[in-house]
């Protein structure tokens, strides 16, 4: 209420905090029935306010993790990918320093949602799942294929959301700090990049949809999953601190890129000469936003994932490491499970060698390993409970490739 607008009768209305007479200060604004604040009161307490604030953001600073610490927690169980670790470790970090950060007048930090690109089963989800359990946020991990534009039959984008409050036991603040893995983003992408005339029902729609749910905005949740309807109530979920992380294989981009990069040469002899004898592991390291939209992604779509890390082919050496470093490494557990049992369980290096050779073979990277154990050590597991204690078991390569069933046994030395 300003001086003008004051009715005679109300000349003796003054601020309910400090007292003052309205006509002592610049504004006076009524709330319920006779309670009063003064501007110069609420200067007061924005001040207050924005101290706590500062004070708390101070206090969270000091426990926001490093990008060197949050690579490390990723080392122990993912091995090699150094450069996506590394762009994960910083992306992570400045989203967590955005959501603390007071927001001023003039700096206002934007979230990075984040693309991880590479073969499969070389760590794209494993790096997601590994990030969630060391930031102890909600974590909610989805198939990008399963969504369909709203009004197809399949999934509405908004259930991932869904996903992501069920994992939070329904804390709606809690959620809404939480991390999201989007598989197979990839098979989301337009059939061509040229516009269709046909309704792309599983492309297109699903991104912008997706696009919306990346932006800061308010999504109305469906509690029980499936399609919404009209009739249903929602629980709206805010999404502008959620992080998006995207993965996919984008098999065939590759193709793109080098033509990209050939394109552009033409002409001039590169001074190697060597562009197409490039690996296609390399080569992926080199994509370009310009490269995702050739695939199929829409401008803006790709526009929100401001962090692009690309994943490298596993060799056999990394399989190897795979098997034996990570904390939960499938030697150890098997190992551990063979010590539950009082014996013991050994992979001889060539054993490795042939397993990693076989997985290769596969083409699914280090997800071929675990099938692949799970068939080689199944005759020995039905065994060993039954089996006499205080043996040595010895896997060797040939119960790996089938050409033998018998395990070498020996007893174990006492200490
Ligand atoms: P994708 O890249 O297809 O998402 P995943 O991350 O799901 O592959 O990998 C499948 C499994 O393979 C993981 O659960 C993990 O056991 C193993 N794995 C894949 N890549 C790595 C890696 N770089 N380091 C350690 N384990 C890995």
């Amino acid at each position: 209420m300003d001086k003008k607008g004051r009715d005679k009768k109300d000349k003796n209305m003054s601020c309910s905090f400090c007292g003052r007479n309205y006509n002592v200060v610049k504004r006076l604004i009524q709330g319920d029935r006779n309670v009063y604040i003064c501007n110069e009161c609420v200067d007061a307490c924005y001040t207050l306010i924005q101290k706590d604030k500062i004070k708390s953001s101070k206090q969270f600073h000091k426990t926001i993790l490093t990008p060197k610490i949050i690579k490390k927690h990723l080392d122990e169980y993912v091995i090699g990918q150094e450069k996506a670790k590394k762009c994960l470790a910083v992306a992570v970090h400045n989203h967590y320093k955005r959501l603390q950060s007071v927001i001023t007048d003039d700096v206002e930090l934007e979230k990075s949602n984040i693309l991880l690109i590479g073969p499969t089963g070389t760590g794209k989800t494993l790096l997601a799942k590994v990030l969630s359990k060391l930031l102890d946020v909600p974590f909610a991990i989805t198939d990008a294929t399963s969504f369909t534009e709203a009004g197809y039959v399949g999934e509405d984008v908004e259930n991932v959301l869904l996903k992501l409050l069920r994992n939070a036991d329904f804390n709606v603040e809690h959620a809404q700090k939480g991390i999201v893995y989007i598989d197979e983003i990839d098979k989301i992408s337009r059939k061509s990049s040229s516009a269709s005339i046909t309704r792309d029902v599983s492309g297109e729609g699903v991104q912008q949809a997706l696009l919306k749910m990346f932006e800061s905005s308010v999504i109305n949740v469906p509690p029980q999953g499936g399609r919404k309807h009209p009739e249903q109530q929602y629980i709206q979920m805010d999404t502008k601190d959620i992080l998006f992380i995207c993965g996919g294989t984008f098999s065939g981009i590759e193709g793109i890129i080098k033509k990209r990069i050939n394109e552009k040469t033409i002409g001039f002899q590169s001074k190697t000469g060597q562009n197409e004898d490039i690996s296609d592991g390399k080569i992926l390291s080199q994509v370009k936003i310009d490269d995702l939209i050739d695939f199929g992604l829409i401008h803006e779509f790709v526009g929100r994932l401001h962090v692009i890390a690309t994943l490298e082919p596993l060799n056999q050496d990394d399989l190897i490491e795979i098997m034996l470093e990570p904390k939960n490494a499938i030697v150890k557990q098997y190992q551990k499970i063979f010590e539950m049992e009082d014996a013991s369980l050994e992979f001889p290096r060539e054993t490795l060698k042939e397993i990693s050779k076989l997985a290769i073979e596969r083409k699914t990277g280090a997800r071929a390993l675990r099938s692949l154990f799970e068939s080689f050590m199944l005759d020995i597991m039905y065994e060993l409970p039954s089996n006499e204690k205080g043996s040595v078991y010895i896997i060797t390569p040939e119960i790996v490739n089938g050409k033998s069933s018998l395990i070498p046994q020996k007893l174990r030395k006492s200490a």
